[in-house]
């Protein structure tokens, strides 16, 4: 087996290096951070486990289980709470409950429907008419924004669409993709006309198939779990170099990559950092693959962990924690109430809030120090929240352009990448550009990058 080179040692690339590994390739892994694992990042304070990237994966999209089962880990794999589940939404300075039934933003049950202070009646009209909606063939990709509101209204992005997809992108469903970031409601839309009815189609046919899957899971001890049992399994594989990749170059046999002032060969590279740095190195080897990939945007967020004594709230919070709508924002978009959503992650005694600041309110405060963020976060979780509690830890963490945006056109963007990169024997990219932002699409694709080296 020739040399490979994998550059970039978050999920992707290390996904990347543990399947070559099990198909019995070594690697070398160019990582420019000093530790491995990417936006995942598990910290241990005062006998909590912080998050300070992801929490979970999607318990639908199967390579994250996949690899913990593979890695030994299946038995430290727990669900979110879902018995639990219940998530607010800010409106006019209250909280107020995401109705029962919904999925993503489609409502799929009358009751709470009816009766939630979440939407206007108009709306509330709206989606009871939208059962109505005969197919209608759609000709390519549009905002997600203009999806919903074609099918629900204004008030449905406002305030479904636009603070989940903000928890989850620290995105603008005016720019996100419907075909790439809702792939299934376009297929839905397509087969049944109305949302709704097809979600309900669906879900009776699934429900022959056993009971319902858990909406997230995560690993007991933290997402650092999965990274550091992979770093276990690949040590006698790969050689990893705390070290930043600067060019790549195309040679008779391959590709020669510069990093640190030295230069490594490799016969096949896979190509696991965010599209922006990938494009920088790609530009020399194919200038229009550099071009496309430094046309995927990509979005800031940090995540703040705040941690509370019990006694200091005058009731436990209830469900999972709230999304704050552009409309109603200042700085937090979320913030998810660690110790209910998942067991093991906070002691008896105390609550953790992980509050989340994506787009541009994160853009903007990223410079601002750990205090002066902590202590803004303080003040806008006590009078969201209703809590006058002060926390006895806060942990900040910054993730610059981390995370893609899969805007409107990405599909057709993606399909040009992927067409340029086929005519480049032995290069293959992984990361969370191309077809998801998961945890477990980035698995999938780092697993079929090793595929495609060990297939030769
Ligand atoms: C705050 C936050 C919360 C999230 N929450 C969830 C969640 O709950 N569930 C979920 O499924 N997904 C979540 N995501 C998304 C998901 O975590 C990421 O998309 C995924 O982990 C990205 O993995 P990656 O390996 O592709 O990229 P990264 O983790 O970004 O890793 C890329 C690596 O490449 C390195 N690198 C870059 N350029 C170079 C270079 N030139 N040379 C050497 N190294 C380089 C970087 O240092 C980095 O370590 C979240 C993301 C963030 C930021």
């Amino acid at each position: 087996m020739a040399s490979v080179v994998i550059i970039g040692g978050g999920i992707s690339g290390i996904s990347a290096a543990y399947y070559l590994a099990k198909g019995g390739a070594g690697c070398t892994i160019l990582e420019s951070r000093t530790r491995l694992g990417g936006v995942i990042q598990t910290e241990h304070v005062e006998g909590c486990i912080i998050e300070a990237g992801p929490d979970s994966f999607l318990s639908a999209k199967p390579a994250a289980v996949e690899l913990a089962g593979e890695l030994g880990l299946a038995g430290e794999i727990i669900p979110s709470n879902d018995h639990l589940r219940k998530t607010y939404v800010r409106r006019a300075g209250r909280l107020i409950p995401l109705p029962d039934g919904l999925m993503m933003m489609v409502p799929t049950k009358i009751l709470p429907l009816v009766t939630t202070g979440l939407v206007s009646w108009g709306t509330k009209l709206r989606m009871g008419m939208e059962l109505l909606r005969a197919p209608k063939p759609r000709s390519g990709d549009e905002s997600i924004a203009r999806f919903i509101q074609e099918h629900y209204g204004n008030e449905a992005v406002d305030y479904l669409a636009e603070p989940l997809l903000s928890g989850i992108y620290g995105g603008n469903p005016e720019d996100l993709s419907v075909t790439s970031v809702l792939p299934r409601f376009v297929q839905l839309a397509n087969q049944y006309g109305s949302l709704t009815r097809g979600v309900l189609a669906e879900r009776a046919k699934a429900g022959r198939n056993g009971p319902p899957q858990p909406l997230f899971r995560t690993l007991r001890g933290g997402l650092g779990q999965m990274v550091e049992a992979v770093v276990q399994a690949i040590r006698k594989h790969a050689e990893i170099r705390q070290v930043r990749a600067e060019t790549i170059e195309r040679t008779a046999a391959g590709f020669r990559i510069r990093a640190g002032g030295d230069w490594t060969e490799a016969a096949s590279l896979v190509v696991g950092c965010e599209a922006h740095s990938a494009s920088r190195l790609l530009a020399g080897v194919d200038a229009r693959l550099g071009e496309l990939l430094g046309q995927v945007p990509y979005s800031s967020s940090i995540t703040l962990a705040l941690g509370f004594e019990a006694a200091d709230f005058p009731a436990p919070p209830d469900g999972f924690g709230f999304l704050v709508p552009k409309k109603e924002r200042r700085t937090l978009a979320a913030c998810t109430w660690v110790g209910t959503k998942f067991s093991y992650r906070v002691p008896e005694g105390k609550i953790v809030a992980r509050c989340f600041i994506g787009g541009a309110e994160a853009a903007a405060a990223l410079s601002e120090s750990d205090e002066s963020l902590a202590a803004a976060a303080t003040r806008e979780l006590q009078e969201i929240a209703g809590i006058s509690a002060r926390p006895r830890f806060a942990r900040v963490f910054r993730w610059p352009r981390s995370m893609a945006q899969p805007t409107v056109g990405h599909p057709a963007r993606v399909a040009e990448i992927e067409a340029r990169v086929a005519a480049i024997p032995g290069l293959h990219l992984a990361g969370n550009a191309y077809s998801g932002i998961g945890i477990p699409d980035c698995i999938r694709l780092g697993r079929q990058a090793a595929g495609r080296i060990l297939a030769g």
